[in-house]
């Protein structure tokens, strides 16, 4: 009835599968692009899907302020407002409500907050989450949950993951099952190994479609983020996705594919792209660099994305300079197809089962480019 995940194969802890969708099949391990507010910055859905991508986020506090959610729906709903046709996984707004400190205030029940739009009074409850995502039309529906900062006292993470784990029950009340379309619980628990222990139980006995893990890439670190990893992933049902949110470089998601998640989205490469950050094959470039000025290469030569194909590293460089907004553009397109291709060879290597070959291949290219550059 609603969600599916199907697993493939599996080499070592990493798995390849298909998630099962109302908007068509997605193959796993799989990197969404974010779409804050209704699209992928800078780029058309046509562009976004040239990359590969076959799943999109989208964003409930954005979407519920600007246009607003009934709105969306009275428009069709968010797949068909910006046109894109496959599925689309929203967060619950959880971790941009919690990141506005001074205009928030939490109780028991939810969070009332003030617009950084207008200044409005808005109310975030598990119920209302749902609701929202719903009116979106969200193929996957994240919990309305309270993502723990970071550094938090082993008292203060408890607290907080155990409210999250009330309002993940109230989320699953809420919830409206259809074909298609499913609930994901999201683990907290902070570093600490026995709260995402009691997170992972307290969720498991609810059930979910899809199980994330949440409160990670907020400052704890690559190598301490891989250990929690490690630590709660064996407790999370082998038969359901695993989504690792927020994360993360292209080292992160081969990281964490090793350890068996499935599902990413970040900002990385739309925010890099705009900033003139460069992901490639060869390491990360910095298209603002005066390195680039007279350079007639590709940016990067091993990918077949448009900017790679038709344009070279100075007339990248000089778009940045001038500040056209067809250098973001172009950069944007380059970064989301590099990280499809990352997680394309990762999937195809893990069905080959060569997973930690094709990881060192990849990241063998990026040390031999550094150390070039370093020479140069
Ligand atoms: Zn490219």
């Amino acid at each position: 009835m609603t969600l599916h995940w199907k697993l493939t194969t599996t080499d070592g802890a990493a798995r390849a599968g298909t998630l099962m969708t109302a908007h068509g099949e997605v193959p796993t391990p799989v990197f969404m692009p974010v779409g804050t507010a209704g699209t992928v910055k800078a780029m058309t859905a046509d562009a976004v899907r040239s990359t590969g991508a076959r799943m999109v986020l989208g964003n409930t506090y954005h979407l519920m302020l600007r246009p607003g959610a009934e709105r969306v729906a009275r428009l069709g709903g968010l797949h068909r407002m910006m046109d894109w046709h496959g599925p689309i996984l929203t967060d619950s707004g959880g971790f941009q409500v919690m990141s506005l400190n001074d205009l928030r205030k939490m109780d028991a029940d939810g969070v009332t907050f003030r617009s950084h739009v207008d200044g409005s009074y808005h109310r975030l409850t598990p119920e209302r989450s749902v609701e929202i995502q719903r009116l979106l039309g969200a193929d996957v529906t994240m919990c309305f949950d309270e993502c723990t900062p970071f550094p938090a006292t082993p008292d203060q993470a408890a607290e907080s993951m155990r409210l999250s784990m009330r309002w993940a029950a109230r989320s699953r009340e809420a919830f409206v099952p259809r074909e298609g379309h499913g609930l994901f619980g999201i683990v907290q628990g902070s570093i600490y190994d026995e709260l995402r222990a009691e997170s992972a139980a307290a969720l498991t006995s609810i059930g979910f479609e899809g199980y994330a893990v949440g409160g990670l890439a907020v400052g704890e670190g690559q190598a301490e983020m891989l250990r929690v990893l490690d630590v709660t992933l064996p407790l999370l049902p082998a038969a359901a996705p695993r989504y690792l949110m927020g994360v993360g470089t292209p080292s992160d998601l081969i990281g964490a594919v090793r350890r068996g998640i499935d599902m990413f989205d970040c900002v990385i490469p739309t925010r890099s792209g705009r900033t003139g950050r460069a992901y490639t094959s060869r390491g990360v470039l910095n298209m603002r660099n005066a390195r680039h000025a007279e350079d007639p290469s590709a940016l990067d030569p091993e990918c077949d994305c448009p900017t790679c194909r038709r344009h070279s590293r100075a007339y990248l460089h000089h778009l940045f300079k001038a500040e056209e907004m067809l250098g973001p553009i172009l950069l944007t397109w380059h970064n989301l197809r590099y990280y499809q291709s990352v997680m394309e060879r990762l999937r195809g290597a893990i069905v080959e089962g060569r997973f930690e070959a094709e990881a060192a291949a990849i990241e063998a290219g990026w040390a031999e480019g550094e150390a070039e550059r370093k020479a140069a």
